[in-house]
């Protein structure tokens, strides 16, 4: 190619070279882990620029989280001189609430719209529940909010499903309810973001023809995780298909993904988008990249291993040229705690030897686990950061404090008012409360407007509260963000309240942090540009700037003729904006910045991401794999896939440990040993502590056969029958059982009650004295490890 020259395109393979300059046209890019996917995407969109073939304001490029899309415009203001801001990079939710912004009138919100995250949506489908007598034994809250984002996520509207029972129509009817809270509250929720940009784009000939024609590049990363909802978002602006036939005209769309790190499934990921993709698009060209550039050979190895035992993929591989590396760790603890105490001292070590905390990397399968890991941290005075988990503006001091903001913004914003209307304490009652709820819904009204209606000292407490943010609106005109900020804080009492809480410094500390936040917010972002429609000219001038051609049109009809309630220039008020931002962002860069700190998430959370070195914790039986997930294949082989991403994102070291008993959910649990342990090459791991320590003491059923000796040479050991048997022969139970006499009387298969955990059958036994313990099948609780000197069990 001509272009070959270009800077940009050195330290490229030809794969990866190949991939950047696909000419354009539909392409879908299969590639393992550490490959170069994101790489790929990133430079294309550098190379498309430069070479003139796109101006910024002609791309669109989706990434799966916010700090992926600020890392795409970073790598890209880097390679070449654009204003990355401007440009449409961003994830699915953060895209549409833009193009909603930019259109709020045409997809019937007001402009002041507001978004719900998980947790407020949550508690406004409790209230709409109670407000109709709705029998939460029947229909759990958090079921119902399941349904509806379900629904949402296929693309469906009440109407659109159909009831096949009774409960059918109960939960269409509380779908269709919400939405009409929601409505007249000026609230959207993510999944609402997604929906309602899709069905402008459907309904809207003009727009949709606006954004087909403007957007010529469309480059999707981690396109294994998009639901079905999002691929039709996709289409759609693509227009590349026209009555459900391939249109060859449409836009470029060029999808990257991997399927054995589609991890998403339980919030409705379809990894068949990617045939669906090959198929509707025409894709003639499929790149596969097989060269990981991330990992030792180690590491790669056991990834490669581990993922090997899974049947449904799509097949690639997977090679480094760098050598083996370091062993994988394996490290096995007594407790939880004692789990935890080794790491600390592990990073310790590796600070010392001169790693960045920020290139170490705690990842574990579920939130509860981090709190014994950040207490560990926290003692020891290493610094960390937590992503995801509560997010800092999840964080109830913070939940107030944006709820007066958002009723500045919004005063029909039901949620924000109850959360706040007697908080701090100003002696408003549940009982007037639901008075005003009963008024207000018999006229209609919001519960900001329906306060007048009541009388007596009930309604005089309330209009008080009322005219309180009625007031604070008037005085916070005109002033900058973190003066309305302060001055909220100040006015609502929320600090006043805490000041006199034992136990509220941290919440102090936290409320001051939301005035930095705000303010970074506004100095560093530049507040709105995430949130309003594409600055034009800026993006003429940065077009020209770098030498394209700007006398073709950036945008072949300009956005105000066509669609006249787009704020082109026009951005939102610094407060909406923030409050956007507050929604949307994942909270991530507000733990103290600037600070090197050790880094801790989900391992969904980690997904993309790269860290010189790892730390998989809580590698157990129940745990990782989740216990939840052990039953069925299609589910164990989505947690493979996720101890795939885990282990995928180390470079250099990569530690695996786990831990004979845990405390979760309050009791005590023994644990064996995850089974992937056994799925990883016996050449590529270390064992820090003797490899049979721990659970021989329970009998040794398990442990022994295959690998005991360590160096039996079978590649995946035997414990479990050996060699590549597939997954399901495990059973859900996972664990051999012990054939001794047990002393306990308890026997496989007896019916036994647990006082917490109600009926049961005992499915396995392990140990003898102190240490035995039962693994019971509870008809209601699932699958639990029980210790036989603790738990009271009687048999039935
Ligand atoms: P994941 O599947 O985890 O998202 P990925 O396929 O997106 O991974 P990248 O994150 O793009 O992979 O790349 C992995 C690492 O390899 C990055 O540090 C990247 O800079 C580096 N890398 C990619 N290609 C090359 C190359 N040709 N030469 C040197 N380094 C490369
Ligand atoms: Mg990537």
């Amino acid at each position: 190619a001509p272009q070959a020259g270009l800077p940009l395109l050195q330290n490229l393979n030809p794969e990866q070279l190949a991939a950047v300059t696909l000419p354009a046209g539909n392409a879908l890019i299969l590639a393992g882990a550490g490959s170069g996917k994101t790489r790929v995407l990133t430079t294309r969109i550098a190379w498309l620029l430069q070479t003139g073939q796109v101006s910024p304001g002609g791309i669109l490029a989706v990434t799966f989280t916010n700090k992926a899309a600020k890392e795409m415009m970073t790598r890209l203001a880097a390679m070449l001189p654009v204003n990355v801001r401007g440009m449409w990079i961003g994830t699915f939710h953060g895209l549409c609430n833009r193009f909603l912004r930019a259109h709020w009138k045409l997809a019937g919100l007001p402009s002041t719209f507001q978004i719900l995250d998980t947790q407020d949506q949550l508690s406004a489908i409790k209230r709409l529940m109670k407000q109709f007598n709705v029998d939460d034994e029947r229909f759990p809250a958090k079921q119902t909010q399941w349904f509806i984002a379900g629904a949402k996520e296929d693309g469906l509207r009440p109407r659109d499903i159909e009831a096949r029972s009774e409960d059918d129509r109960k939960k269409i009817e509380l779908y269709q309810l919400y939405e009409e809270q929601c409505q007249r509250e000026g609230v959207v929720d993510f999944g609402e973001l997604m929906l309602r940009s899709y069905e402008l784009l459907r309904d809207n000939d003009p727009v949709r023809e606006h954004y087909q024609r403007r957007f010529r590049h469309i480059l999707i990363d981690e396109f294994q995780d998009t639901n079905r909802l999002q691929y039709a978002w996709i289409k759609m602006l693509s227009g590349a298909i026209v009555e459900g036939t391939f249109h060859p005209g449409g836009n470029s769309v060029i999808a990257v993904g991997d399927d054995d790190q589609s991890i998403y499934a339980f919030r409705g990921a379809r990894v068949g988008n990617m045939a669906d993709f090959v198929r509707e698009f025409d894709v003639r060209q499929q790149i596969k990249l097989e060269q990981n550039y991330r990992s030792y050979s180690n590491i790669l190895d056991s990834a490669n291993a581990l993922i090997g035992h899974n049947t449904k993929r799509l097949g690639k591989n997977l090679r480094t040229e760098q050598g083996p590396g370091e062993p994988v760790r394996v490290y096995e603890s007594t407790s939880d705690f004692a789990e935890a105490q080794w790491m600390v001292d592990e990073i310790r070590q590796l600070a010392r030897d001169g790693i960045d905390r920020s290139e170490m990397a705690v990842l574990y399968r579920s939130n509860a686990q981090s709190r014994v890991i950040e207490t560990a941290l926290f003692n020891a005075s290493v610094p960390y950061r937590v992503y995801g988990g509560l997010r800092f503006f999840e964080r109830a001091e913070i939940k107030h404090a944006l709820a007066y903001l958002r009723l500045l913004e919004n005063k029909d914003d039901d949620t924000s008012f109850l959360r706040v209307v007697n908080f701090p304490p100003r002696g408003i009652g549940a009982r007037s409360i639901e008075q005003l709820q009963d008024a207000a819904r018999a006229r209609g009204q919001s519960l900001h407007d329906a306060v007048g209606l009541l009388g007596g000292k009930a309604g005089s407490n309330l209009s008080a509260f009322v005219a309180k943010i009625d007031v604070l609106r008037e005085q916070t005109q005109g002033i900058s963000l973190r003066e309305i900020i302060e001055l909220v804080l100040d006015h609502s009492g929320l600090i006043e309240h805490y000041k006199a809480d034992r136990e509220g410094a941290d919440r102090l500390e936290n409320l001051d942090e939301l005035v930095n936040a705000a303010e970074s917010f506004v100095t560093q972002e530049g507040f709105g540009r995430d949130a309003v429609a594409l600055p034009v000219d800026e993006l003429r001038q940065s077009a020209a700037s770098q030498g394209i051609d700007t006398s073709r049109p950036l945008l072949d009809i300009p956005l105000a003729d066509l669609a006249p309630d787009a704020d082109t220039g026009e951005t939102l008020s610094p407060l909406a904006a923030f409050l956007t931002h507050a929604a949307l962002e994942s909270g991530d860069n507000q733990a103290k910045a600037g600070q090197d700190a050790v880094q801790l998430m989900t391992v969904h959370a980690a997904k993309g991401l790269e860290f010189d070195c790892v730390f998989i914790t809580g590698m157990e039986e129940g745990l990782f794999p989740h216990e939840n997930s052990m039953s069925d294949r299609d589910s164990l082989e989505e947690e493979r896939r996720l101890m795939y991403v885990a282990i995928t994102r180390a470079r250099k070291r990569l530690y695996l440990s786990h831990s004979q008993t845990r405390m979760l959910h309050g009791q005590t649990r023994y644990n064996l040993k995850s089974r992937f342990f056994d799925e990883l090459p016996d050449s590529a791991l270390k064992w820090l502590t003797p490899k049979n320590q721990g659970f021989g003491q329970f009998g040794g059923g398990m442990t022994s056969a295959g690998r005991a000796g360590g160096s039996s040479g079978s590649r995946f050991g035997s414990g479990y029958g050996g060699g590549n048997r597939a997954p399901e022969t495990y059973g859900s139970g996972a664990v051999p059982i012990q054939k001794a006499a047990p002393a306990h009387g308890l026997r496989i298969s007896q019916q036994v009650f647990h006082n917490k955990f109600g009926e049961g059958t005992v499915t396995a036994l392990e140990g003898s004295g102190d240490d035995a313990r039962a693994q019971i099948k509870f008809s209601r609780h699932g699958i639990k490890w029980l210790a036989l000197s603790v738990a009271k069990l009687t048999p039935v």
